[in-house]
């Protein structure tokens, strides 16, 4: 019997919609090498032109848009970038400002809500001192994923940015650069209700992915001035990311700009009723912090001493026959798998995108309730 999954390890899984493979069968290209994409062309001038920047560049993934930001703001020999501890740079993307790029990474502690404090930054940054690397670049990532899809304060960003350009700070020969890891900033934005543009506004640089919550199979943009994106558009060649017809891919990127980033705000309403649900039965061993659900992202504390976030996440992902006498099944009587990963030792993650409908909604919260209310069985409040 084939059961009912609902996949809500990471939005990366989401599949690409109908009208994405309708026009990827007919779009039009070109060698993106030369230039000569058109289909690719339209998809960077447009994203640059939302995030309110000069130009942009197509890039496989936003790990190579990460990486070329760091090469160019960090082009000097002795520098470093300064990123948050938990940040996507800093932890999943193999250290390659490291080992590809040459430059150091500095860590800030991230704070819970996916900022940092700026009194360290300002203690922290360097450019004086012969025995010291140079402050070249700092990092701010929005939504913060291992945060647990953390919008970042308008606020934050705007005294970040004021600490940044003041004179004799990041000025001149000793100028910092800003940069976004904007994996999901389309998805702050509509937590926020404000452009990205504004979000983005005192940012040098925005690396935008369109293969998470925007549903394309694959493909980031890299926006910033021109200059910029010329060398970031250089540099890409050396690391294998030159491209050709691939118009084919961009065209997704751009249905998602029309058809799935209207939609996010769907999803984090369906993010919050599944974090309400788990909130509600109010469970000794498992629970949610019920504000702290901001986007797409929702982590499932596991407060129960006994129990790992994997195995809670394994559990959720079998189906036993007593929970088919018990009616935790789809519409058809089959069983319901919700398939979620683990953060860490106390946090299971659930992640929704654009395929997660109420239908699926309802299926998850149906197995979480089971499941949890079988804890609750086995460790009852004291
Ligand atoms: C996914 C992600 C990236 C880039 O990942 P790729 O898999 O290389 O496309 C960068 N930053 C954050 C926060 C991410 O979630």
């Amino acid at each position: 019997m084939s059961h009912s999954v609902v996949d809500l390890r990471s939005d990366t899984v989401s599949q690409p919609t109908a009208q994405m493979r309708a026009r990827m069968a007919t779009a039009v290209v070109g060698d993106d090498v030369y230039g000569e994409d058109p289909t690719v062309n339209e998809l960077e001038t447009r994203t640059a032109s939302i995030f309110g920047k000069e130009a942009g560049v197509f890039v496989p993934s936003g790990t190579m848009g990460n990486l070329l930001a760091i090469m160019v703001h960090c082009h000097r020999r002795g520098t470093e970038a300064l990123v948050g501890d938990l940040s996507h740079i800093f932890l999943y993307e193999q250290g390659g400002a490291s080992h590809l790029a040459g430059v150091q990474l500095a860590t800030l502690k991230n704070a819970q809500d996916g900022t940092f404090s700026l009194e360290e930054l300002r203690r922290r940054i360097r450019h004086e001192d012969q025995h010291e690397p140079i402050t070249s670049m700092v990092v701010v990532e929005n939504t913060h994923n291992i945060c647990g899809g953390k919008v970042v304060p308008l606020a934050f960003l705007d005294e970040l940015a004021a600490l940044v350009r003041k004179p004799g700070v990041g000025t001149g020969s000793a100028r910092i650069a800003l940069h976004m890891d904007g994996a999901r900033v389309f998805n702050a934005a509509a937590a926020l209700g404000v452009s990205v543009e504004r979000i983005c506004r005192d940012f040098d640089s925005v690396s935008i992915c369109f293969s998470k919550g925007l549903s394309a199979p694959v493909g980031s943009v890299l926006v910033g001035s021109k200059e910029f994106i010329a060398e970031a558009r250089r540099l890409r060649k050396a690391l294998g990311g030159g491209m050709r017809q691939v118009g084919i891919l961009a065209v997704a990127g751009l249905v998602a700009l029309d058809e799935v980033v209207p939609l996010l705000g769907k999803d984090h309403e369906r993010t919050k009723k599944i974090a309400k649900a788990i909130f509600e039965i109010q469970s000794p061993n498992i629970t949610v912090e019920l504000d702290t659900v901001q986007s797409n992202i929702l982590l499932v504390e596991i407060t129960q001493p006994k129990l790992e976030a994997s195995e809670f996440a394994s559990r959720l992902g079998t189906v036993e026959p007593e929970e088919l006498a018990a009616g935790v099944t789809d519409k058809n009587g089959s069983g319901i798998v919700v398939k979620a990963s683990a953060r860490d030792w106390a946090f299971a993650r659930l992640v929704l995108y654009n395929q997660i409908d109420d239908e699926k909604v309802e299926l998850a919260i149906r197995k979480l309730k089971y499941v949890i209310g079988q804890y609750d069985k086995r460790w009852p409040r004291a």
